[in-house]
């Protein structure tokens, strides 16, 4: 069930009390420890569960596959408490969720009673590996093969290749793995498959070491004749590629609503410490220039907040968002990066100090405007859009 506003533009009764529940959750249990978490660069599974229990990993999903029954708007308003807490654990909770819609929409009943209850609650934490070594951005170049294997009585696939930068990879339970069956065919060879922890010839390389959001663990993945059950397969051979555009599609509304979170913690900061801090015999709140400068900060988040909202609204109305959530992930994280960059500058040379919470927020914003499609590609996207509406056909 999607929760419809009884006022336009304004929040359900239910959407109100779930975000205060998680604003109240995020800033008492995840925002104490984002720092120490940042230094030791360690991901916290406790607190992971904890979100579990709390309902957090199921908002989106409805009520018939087992979530809690609240459309996209409400998930943007979980993911802005939790990227306002801790960019790190949004971003880990993001991707758990990235990695089980696409078993709601394509999975047969079988794989859903099997992989959906653990995830919905939090119990297995999922991940998504689509990159690889040399296929980023060009994702139908990608080149980890599956080869079909097994007897016809227990068919399988064996996957040969490797992945990289996979978030949650190094805790993860379940991955949602792509991989070719033809290397040829490019975007048509693309297969999509549900692989477990523990299976024989997979295993993990090379942890990421990160710029930002460094208590969000990533790995390499490494593929060396793993033996996957075509039970796992999800969707047909070739749907891959459709299956994890539509996926990443929903999963930049989320990171979009992160974004926004994480602007209005600098923005926050940084006007709280305007009121403190006192040079040339008064508050520097009263400088015209600061105020300038936090009225257009706050207008990059306003704007942020107002395209994720859009896009997540198209969502719920069932409405093709690949335009739209390009947008919003592209203009609310290069808000995010020009938000926490000034909250770092008005705080002067504490802004610089690993003593004060803004420097973490500008590493963490920077990512954003890279995972799940890069800002350029967001401008392709938007662009080929744009042109397939006057020509009829995609340029791309
Ligand atoms: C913190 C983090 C977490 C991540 N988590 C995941 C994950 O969970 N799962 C996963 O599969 N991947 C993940 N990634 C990988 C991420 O999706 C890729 O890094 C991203 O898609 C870019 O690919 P690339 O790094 O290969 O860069 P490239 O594709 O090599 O791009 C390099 C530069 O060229 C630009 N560029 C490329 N092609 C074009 C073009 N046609 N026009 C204009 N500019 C272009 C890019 O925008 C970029 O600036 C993560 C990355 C990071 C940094």
């Amino acid at each position: 069930m999607t929760i419809v506003s009884p006022v336009a533009g304004g929040l359900a009764d239910e959407e109100r009390l779930l975000q205060e529940t998680v604003r109240d959750f995020a800033r008492r249990e995840v925002a104490p420890g984002v720092g120490e978490r940042d230094e030791t660069e360690q991901f916290d599974r406790v607190l992971f569960t904890k979100m579990g229990e709390l309902g957090l990993t199921a908002v989106p999903f409805s009520e018939e596959v087992g979530g809690a029954g609240f459309g996209y708007r409400a998930w943007t308003l979980v993911m802005e408490e939790m990227g306002y807490a801790d960019m790190a654990m949004a971003v880990a909770l993001s991707v758990h969720v990235l990695s089980q819609s696409p078993v709601i929409r394509w999975g047969t009943q079988e794989q859903k009673e099997r992989w959906l209850p653990e995830m919905l609650t939090g119990t297995c934490l999922g991940a998504f590996a689509l990159t690889e070594p040399h296929a980023g951005s060009d994702a139908a170049a990608l080149r980890l093969r599956a080869t079909p294997a097994g007897s016809p009585v227990a068919p399988t696939y064996h996957l040969q290749g490797s992945k990289v930068w996979i978030t949650n990879a190094p805790d993860a339970d379940r991955y949602l793995v792509f991989a070719t069956v033809d290397p040829a065919a490019g975007p048509r060879g693309i297969t999509a498959f549900l692989v477990e922890r523990g299976t024989p010839g997979f295993r993990f390389g090379r942890k990421e070491r990160k710029l930002g959001i460094r208590s969000s663990s990533a790995c390499e993945l490494l593929f060396e004749g793993a033996e996957v059950p075509a039970a796992n397969r999800l969707g047909e051979e070739g749907q891959g590629y459709r299956i994890a555009l539509s996926a990443l599609a929903e999963g930049r509304i989320s990171i979009a609503a992160a974004c926004t979170g994480l602007a209005q913690a600098a923005l926050d900061a940084a006007a709280r410490y305007l009121t403190e801090r006192t040079a040339f015999g008064r508050p520097l709140a009263e400088q015209q220039g600061l105020r300038f400068m936090l009225a257009e900060m706050a207008q990059k988040v306003a704007i942020a907040r107002a395209m994720t909202r859009a896009a997540a609204e198209a969502k719920d109305r069932g409405e093709s968002i690949g335009e739209a959530s390009s947008l919003a992930k592209w203009t609310a994280s290069d808000a995010a990066m020009a938000v926490t960059t000034d909250a770092v500058q008005l705080f002067g040379g504490y802004g610089y100090s690993r003593e004060f919470p803004v420097e973490r927020m500008m590493r963490d914003a920077k990512g954003a405007q890279i995972y799940e499609g890069t800002n350029q590609i967001h401008r392709l996207i938007v662009a080929d859009q744009v042109l397939k509406r006057v020509t009829g056909e995609s340029q791309h």
